[in-house]
């Protein structure tokens, strides 16, 4: 697995293309968050031009985030995909490549969901439902007791 994957722009200045198609290293992501992490390979397939002095990336990625299920605290995995077309300056890119794992792991993150559950429907959910209605009962007796003091 590459932990990096750099396109050389001189042969696409000349009219060439570049296809990939890779598997990447997780440490692409670079994240340090007590319920996110990465560990399953990125899936990265697209190709590479230049057109009137702009790299054009068209690409979709594929990768697993394991995170925190919402419902009952275990670890669970959490599919992400991103595809595109992206457009960079060439006059904005320092050196000879550009860097498009780099580029992929930020378009990935933005699909991580801000909570997540097994499956995308705990198997646990049930249980919980039944002990969050009877806390809203309990908070309405408490709330009705209240009511009475006053
Ligand atoms: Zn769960």
């Amino acid at each position: 697995m590459e932990e990096t994957l750099t396109i050389a722009l001189g042969q696409l200045i000349t009219g060439g293309q570049i296809n990939f198609d890779e598997q990447l290293a997780p440490t692409i992501f670079d994240v340090d968050e007590a319920e996110l992490a990465f560990e399953q390979a990125v899936h990265l397939t697209g190709e590479a031009y230049v057109v009137d002095g702009n790299l054009v990336v068209s690409f979709s990625s594929d990768a697993t985030a394991k995170m925190v299920c919402a419902v009952c605290n275990e670890w669970c995995d959490v599919p992400l995909r991103s595809k595109g077309c992206h457009t960079v300056e060439l006059a904005d890119i320092k050196g000879d490549n550009w860097d498009i794992a780099q580029f992929v792991a930020q378009e990935l993150l933005l699909e991580v969901p801000t909570y997540a559950e097994c499956q995308g429907s705990c198997p646990h959910r049930d249980d919980i439902e039944k002990y969050l209605r009877k806390s809203d009962e309990n908070s309405l007796a408490v709330a009705l007791e209240g009511l009475e003091l006053e």
